[in-house]
């Protein structure tokens, strides 16, 4: 669990002299307008590859269903002739070579990663991510026009220190430290954020006006920096890939020995299901975890109060509790926020340790998750007095 905080604490040595409102190094205003993007890394992937996809899906439909109508009106004698040929060790032979070639590929795409050591399979280049993500970045641009802040917004000067902060005191990280960051802040009410491979971090005006300018948007900032650091896109891509290979392999053989369409599209129908509830979310959740983490790392590094970014899911908490818009984990992309304050609660001894070794002044006494939490059981106690019926 503290594999992060294991790392060098080297950081502690630079200047505090970030601090404050100095200009940015890395960052630069936004004077654009732009759009509709969702909670970060719950954006689906590129068209081209969706394009593709859908073209490879209708192909397995409609080369298994012609094999099957194909296969049910030959003759008794052109059947048995069929079997004649067909012999298990071709079978075997062929489905060897193509599992062996599509292991090697895995192989040859995994690879670790420097700060959370573990192995994951990447199948794009950087490359051909940047390129995906600037097409990616236009249609955002274009769609959220109308809701970026001008540049002169005071709201900038206030994030982009926070996100410098974070930026700079993290600088033994060659991915963050290469980056070119980019903030936009929108005036949507939406509390969310986000972040694209290319450095272009996304703020919604809901998230500032729930948390402020403090520590718990600082942690909100690590995270997304997380994201971005750790290549998560790149990951996510990959994956998306590799799964629907795999669907529309079973797709094809679905609608080759499933007799009826019917039934063939029910089938195809369950299984996209099980695949999404067994294996796309689960990932999603576990690289929001990893984004969760790493990112509570980036902040203590930065000195900033880290126990706030466990108050921070506490507060999501309330509020989906609230607006009564919580979603079973199970179906979700993300972890539950409850779940994700724990996590950040076991790691809060490792990472205010790193804040220690980072020469970081020391925190307050109160704990302000004890305040905060104190603060919402007696606002769940208040709600049960005045509303008996409402449990
Ligand atoms: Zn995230």
């Amino acid at each position: 669990m503290n594999r992060y905080f294991n790392h060098s604490y080297r950081i502690s040595k630079i200047s505090r002299s970030f601090h404050a409102f100095r200009k940015p190094k890395h960052l630069k205003l936004n004077y654009r307008e732009p759009d509709n993007w969702n909670n970060c890394n719950k954006r689906e992937i590129h068209p081209f590859w969706f394009i593709g996809k859908t073209i490879a899906q209708l192909s397995a439909i409609i080369g298994g269903r012609f094999t099957r109508k194909w296969y049910a009106k030959l003759s008794p004698e052109k059947k048995k002739e069929l079997w004649k040929r067909f012999t298990w060790n071709r079978v075997g032979a062929a489905v060897a070579i193509l599992s062996g070639g599509a292991f090697a590929n895995y192989v040859y795409h995994t690879e670790e990663d420097p700060i959370t050591k573990r192995k994951r399979f990447i199948a794009v280049t950087d490359d051909q991510l940047q390129r995906l993500v600037q097409v990616e970045t236009d249609q955002i641009l274009e769609a959220k026009k109308g809701e970026i802040l001008g540049s002169e917004h005071p709201a900038y000067d206030k994030v982009i220190s926070i996100a410098n902060t974070i930026i700079n005191r993290n600088q033994d990280i060659p991915l963050l430290r290469n980056q070119k960051w980019k903030i936009y802040i929108t005036k949507s009410p939406d509390v969310n954020a986000m972040v694209l491979p290319n450095g272009n971090i996304f703020v919604e005006g809901g998230l500032i006006d729930l948390v402020g300018y403090g520590d718990e948007l600082a942690f909100v900032l690590s995270h997304e920096i997380a994201h971005a650091v750790l290549k998560h896109s790149a990951e996510k891509i990959s994956y998306a890939m590799l799964l629907d290979i795999m669907i529309i392999t079973v797709m094809a053989f679905l609608w080759l020995f499933i007799p009826s369409d019917g039934i063939a599209l029910i089938s195809q129908w369950f299984y996209r299901r099980v695949v999404d509830i067994f294996m796309h979310l689960p990932y999603d959740r576990k690289l929001e975890e990893e984004a969760d983490e790493v990112g509570l790392w980036l902040a203590a590094k930065a000195c900033f109060d880290v126990r706030k970014g466990s108050n921070f899911w506490t507060i999501m908490s309330m509020l989906q509790k609230e607006e009564n818009t919580e979603i079973p984990e199970w179906l979700s992309t993300h972890p539950a926020n409850l779940k994700r304050q724990e996590n950040l609660d076991v790691l809060m001894p490792a990472a205010i340790e790193t804040r220690k070794a980072c020469n970081c002044f020391p925190l307050s006494k109160n704990d302000p998750r004890i305040q905060l939490r104190m603060a919402k059981s007696l606002d769940e106690i208040s709600k049960e007095i005045s509303n008996p019926l409402a449990k």
